[in-house]
């Protein structure tokens, strides 16, 4: 049995741009802190549990396509000519099973036209690494792929998704994460700098079990009431 381990705490900077690192984004609006707050409460029920982490998703995919590309084009009020501004990206999303179900609904909403792959990878208990079970993925070459990874623990699951979805030629990735551990956000710098991160904390550490602390729990379990 693998011995425990205690993850030290770091000292991380987001939303400060550093050279030759992961960009990592937390956002602090009061909407995504509002909404973390019920997520974290232990007496939050399922049904809240998953409105409140659909509702948060939009905040954080606001904040993940902030910088999509905008082709202009000429089109007809019913009053008179006007530019429109269209989304001139592929736009794919990643679920990484199964608390990245959490995040898809809201994908889906925002995002009509985003073809959806999945990421199918189990924590191993003992060694907290990942156990690929299934994965399908759509077309990848230059599409904004936003790799949905609730809970940025080890790191372990988001890199080997990341890897993944590079093998599939995948170039412009971004993950969606509700909390970040500062060792899941170091495992990302040394595996994968060129990974934008978004989230909507970042948390204390981890304990012996690799729950992130303070967290919010499992987010699989709390999701789908599977205590
Ligand atoms: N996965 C979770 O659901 N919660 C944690 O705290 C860590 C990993």
């Amino acid at each position: 049995m693998a011995t425990p381990a205690m993850f030290r705490p770091l000292t991380l900077l987001p939303n400060e741009p550093r050279e030759g690192f992961v960009s990592f984004t937390v956002v602090e609006h009061p909407l995504a802190r509002h909404y973390l707050s019920l997520l974290r409460d232990r007496d939050t029920s399922p049904e809240l549990f998953r409105d409140t982490t659909r509702r948060l998703a939009y905040t954080l995919i606001m904040e993940a396509t902030e910088d999509l590309p905008l082709a202009e084009r000429e089109i007809e009020t019913p009053l008179e000519s006007a530019t429109a501004h269209l989304i001139a990206q592929d736009i794919v999303a990643v679920a990484v099973l199964r608390a990245g179900l959490g995040l898809l609904d809201a994908v889906l909403e925002l995002l009509p036209d985003v073809k959806v792959g999945y990421a199918g990878v189990q924590r191993d208990e003992e060694t907290a690494e990942p156990l690929e079970y299934y994965t399908k993925l759509p077309e990848l070459a230059d599409a904004r792929v936003l790799i949905l990874e609730p809970m940025l623990a080890t790191g372990g699951s988001l890199s080997w998704a990341v890897q993944k979805v590079k093998e599939s030629g995948a170039r412009d990735i971004t993950a969606l994460c509700v909390i970040a551990a500062p060792a899941g956000v170091e495992r990302m710098e040394r595996d994968h700098p060129d990974v934008r991160i978004v989230c909507a904390a970042l948390d204390r550490e981890l304990d012996y079990r690799y729950y992130i602390r303070p967290g919010l729990g499992d987010m699989g379990d709390r999701l789908y009431w599977t205590l």
